[in-house]
């Protein structure tokens, strides 16, 4: 049962998506900072792919030097404070913490880079000094994490950077994409102004690059190209009643969650399809919207994708779960009223339904979390290699088949985690620069 009622208004919004990891204050900073040991050769800096100096970051913080702190993480991390609240910090830095082999509370480093990064961000202090320009011109496809880490990056080398993005905000799917309980918006989008202050790259928006023509112009008049385009929207299952109304992509939903909070279309039943982390995020926003929401995975519990920390969210929220089941039509007269379902068993690997085992479920609205299609028609216009995931083939500094494009994050990757992103779009920027000094 969800115990929420649907928000009609910000505050009861802001209530029923309240931070999981809210904002320390300056006494919970201190506390939790004085209980790091500074490990020597620190397990959690190995953890993170950034590789930010965490007990530095946490020793400078507990003596009282935030700007020091702060400078620690954004000397490895672009995205400080967004990655400080959205990162799976319980298996990344957190969970390599020394603390956990004593069954002690980890240190909550996620929190305690907030701290620091937010007391940077909200007192605009300056950090970085851009080389002047070195004449040489870079375009950026996509303003999302990898995008923008990469141009900061850049610019700091002194190319001229340009990013092209197809929405009219920045940051991809940290502010589309990321749960409103994780990050608030205004959060996402101070960090990339913040951010558009210290570094002197352009973003033009509303600008997807989608043409030949357009390609071509990019390939004429940049030096380099870098592609931070991430995926594309869900994947269509090829369920018969799949296009009824009310029934809805995961990534569609959310963005429209983002965008309009108190205009987001939703049943009271909500049927939720899939196992991995967008599922969970689905699954628990529309139980704080109000409704009562069953999530299907066809697969058994242990064979999610998902992180236990976040299944656990979504169980502390009233969301039901039910495995080994399998949508075999969604039914109803003009919009969704029910889903047929069978149940299935793993044999030798291989998924199989159980004869007679078929049962309906009725439900009004039905979001589909079955993974995000690949960019493949961007990639062929450019002529660059992809494997048969759809994946970007890249080299070890990001670098595309044809030497002229670099790219990084979800495209090349698959689909991982924001921290990604940043780290590999900050490499390829180096991988940038390493071949145009060459030539
Ligand atoms: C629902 C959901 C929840 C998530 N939650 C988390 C989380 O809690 N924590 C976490 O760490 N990660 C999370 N992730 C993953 C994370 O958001 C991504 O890994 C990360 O944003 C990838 O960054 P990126 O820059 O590669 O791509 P994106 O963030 O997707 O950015 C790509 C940008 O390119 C633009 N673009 C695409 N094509 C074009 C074009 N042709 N021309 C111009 N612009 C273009 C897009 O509009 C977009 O702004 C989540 C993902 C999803 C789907
Ligand atoms: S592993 Fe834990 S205790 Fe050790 S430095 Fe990292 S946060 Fe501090």
């Amino acid at each position: 049962m969800s115990d929420f009622q649907k928000p009609t208004s910000s505050e009861e919004f802001k209530k029923n998506f309240a931070q999981i990891k809210p904002l320390m204050d300056a006494n919970m900073a201190y506390y939790e900072s004085s209980r790091c040991l500074f490990c020597y050769d620190a397990p959690c800096v190995k953890a993170c792919p950034t590789g930010i100096d965490i007990p530095l970051f946490i020793k400078q913080i507990n003596t009282n030097n935030l700007i020091g702190a702060a400078r620690t993480i954004y000397s490895s991390n672009y995205f400080g404070h967004t990655c400080g609240k959205v990162c799976p910090t319980e298996v990344l830095c957190e969970g390599a913490c020394v603390y956990n082999d004593q069954n002690v509370k980890p240190i909550e480093i996620g929190r305690l880079q907030s701290h620091a990064s937010t007391f940077a961000v909200q007192n605009n202090i300056h950090f970085f000094s851009p080389q002047s320009s070195n004449g040489r011109k870079v375009a950026v496809i996509g303003a999302g994490p990898a995008g923008i880490s990469c141009a900061c990056e850049l610019s700091l080398k002194g190319y001229d950077v340009v990013i092209f993005e197809s929405k009219a905000k920045p940051s991809g799917l940290a502010l589309h994409g990321t749960a409103p309980y994780k990050i608030e918006n205004q959060e996402v989008l101070e960090e990339v102004e913040y951010l558009k202050r210290h570094f002197s790259f352009q973003v033009i928006y509303e600008s997807k690059i989608n043409s030949p023509e357009e390609i071509r112009r990019l390939e004429r008049d940049y030096d380099a190209i870098f592609l931070g385009v991430g995926l594309g929207s869900t994947r269509a299952t090829k369920t018969p009643g799949e296009d009824l109304e009310n029934c809805v992509g995961a990534t569609e939903f959310i963005e429209q969650l983002k965008l309009n909070p108190l205009d987001i279309e939703i049943g009271k039943n909500v049927v939720v399809i899939g196992g991995g982390n967008t599922a969970m995020d689905v699954a628990s926003e529309s139980a704080r919207l109000g409704s009562e929401v069953t999530l299907l995975y066809r697969r058994s519990k242990a064979e999610m994708g998902a992180y236990d920390f976040e299944y656990e969210l979504i169980r502390s929220v009233g969301a039901n779960a039910i495995f080994n089941t399998g949508v075999i039509e969604i039914e109803g007269e003009q919009s969704v009223e029910s889903v047929k379902c069978m149940k299935t068993v793993s044999k030798n690997g291989k998924l199989e339904t159980v004869p007679g085992s078929g049962f309906t479920l009725p439900c009004d609205f039905l979001i589909k979390a079955t993974g995000q299609s690949k960019q493949t028609d961007l990639f062929d216009k450019m002529n660059l290699d992809y494997d048969n995931r759809g994946k970007l083939k890249v080299n070890e500094y990001f670098q595309c088949s044809r030497p002229q494009y670099f790219a990084g994050g979800d495209c090349v990757n698959g689909g991982a985690e924001v921290v990604n992103a940043c780290a590999e779009g900050k490499i390829a920027a180096r991988g940038i620069d390493n071949w145009l000094k060459k030539r």
